[in-house]
């Protein structure tokens, strides 16, 4: 089998030793004579995997200990309507920051729960020259009274991402879906995160909230009780049956990850692959990029071919070399290549050498 690096932005790639030691024990986990999948969440072998996930990700992202942590259903779009539900429920006021298509969405589904008073939104955009730069705002002399900030701090699709801390009155909201563990953060610095898994933690259908203990006393809306942090956290994440194969799996991430030296290990790599692909792309003719170098995203690098008459050309050729899923979301064209933690250095060595030989071919 000749190698295939996945580019796609999600679901995507998970490390492969994780995947090959969830088939060896597909069948058997565990010495039970049957698979993760088929046990009760609530055996006493599941929930030491459940602990020992919840052992490993503090320890990965040290997270202090007025932190709940929860392994919820519904992706990162439920986390939308969650943070909402859970946080504004007396006609609170929150500040959206727009940096891209998933603050954007995110701050959609607030109005739609609420109202347009109460969900205030900013875009940090600027667009010159055709270049994409964020710029912070002000906002420590800002009298308004929000229940929270939420902002995205790397944008999937735009290739856009915040590396700057946000100086801020009230308590940060941060969708981390697809760059959650691929730098240390300081998780103090949060009221709550939210990442959906399959982009950095394992396949979709899971994700997984940090939120600070005092955030579960703001005033909620009457809700679906499966979103209901408060219910969450009383119950271990196990108010309903939880996506148990996920959580294994992310729980298999986590020890992988752990194996390599944690995540500032993997963060030098993250920007050693991010780095090796923008310096290509600055120094060629034959390929741009759009964002400000400081915004520039470490896990979602957009790319665009000058002669954009050539994109199905590129991408036809990008596949027959094993470097799939490169063509760039719908709606804003182009190429991108998602290299998250999974995605190893020589994923990236492999497709500069292509789009350096794509470049120079005879057409
Ligand atoms: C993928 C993604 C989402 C949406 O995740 P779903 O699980 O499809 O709901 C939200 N936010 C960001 C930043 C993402 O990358």
């Amino acid at each position: 089998m000749s190698t295939t690096y996945n580019f796609c932005a999600g679901p995507a790639m998970i490390p492969q030793a994780v995947m090959q030691k969830a088939q060896s024990e597909l069948l058997d986990w565990n010495g039970l004579g049957t698979s993760v999948m088929e046990i009760s969440h609530r055996s006493k072998e599941f929930i030491a995997l459940t602990d020992q996930a919840e052992v490993d990700l503090r320890e990965l992202m040290s997270i202090p200990s007025n932190y709940h942590l929860l392994f919820m259903h519904g992706g990162g779009r439920g986390q939308f309507s969650a943070v909402v539900n859970n946080f504004l429920g007396d006609k609170g006021k929150a500040l959206y920051l727009i940096s891209g298509s998933w603050s954007k969405a995110a701050a959609e589904e607030a109005v739609k729960l609420t109202s347009d008073e109460q969900i205030e939104r900013l875009n940090i955009v600027e667009n010159n020259n055709c270049i994409n730069t964020v710029v912070m705002p002000q906002l420590s002399g800002n009298n308004d009274e929000y229940r929270y900030l939420h902002y995205c701090p790397n944008e999937t699709v735009d290739g856009i991402e915040i590396f700057e801390d946000i100086d801020c009155p009230w308590p940060i909201i941060a969708d981390m879906s697809s760059n959650i563990m691929s730098r240390e953060i300081d998780v103090s610095k949060y009221g709550l995160i939210y990442a959906g898994a399959q982009k950095n933690i394992g396949p979709s259908g899971l994700s997984i909230v940090i939120v600070r203990d005092d955030m579960l006393r703001l005033p909620a809306l009457p809700q679906s009780s499966i979103m209901d942090y408060r219910l969450g956290v009383k119950h271990g994440s196990m108010y309903n049956t939880p996506p148990t194969f996920a959580w294994y799996l992310a729980a298999e991430v986590f020890t992988w990850l752990k194996s390599i030296g944690g995540v500032n290990a993997l963060a030098q790599v993250n920007l050693d692959k991010a780095k090796l692909l923008y310096d290509f792309i600055d120094s060629s003719d034959f390929y741009h990029n759009t964002v400000a170098v400081k915004n520039r995203s470490v896990m979602n690098v957009t790319f665009y071919l000058k002669d954009e008459t050539l994109n199905a050309e590129f991408l036809a050729e990008a596949a027959e070399a094993g470097l799939v899923a490169l063509k760039g979301h719908r709606s804003v064209g182009g190429m991108r290549a998602s290299i998250y933690n999974a995605m190893p250095l020589e994923g990236v060595v492999s497709l500069v050498s292509f789009m350096d030989k794509f470049a120079s071919s005879e057409r």
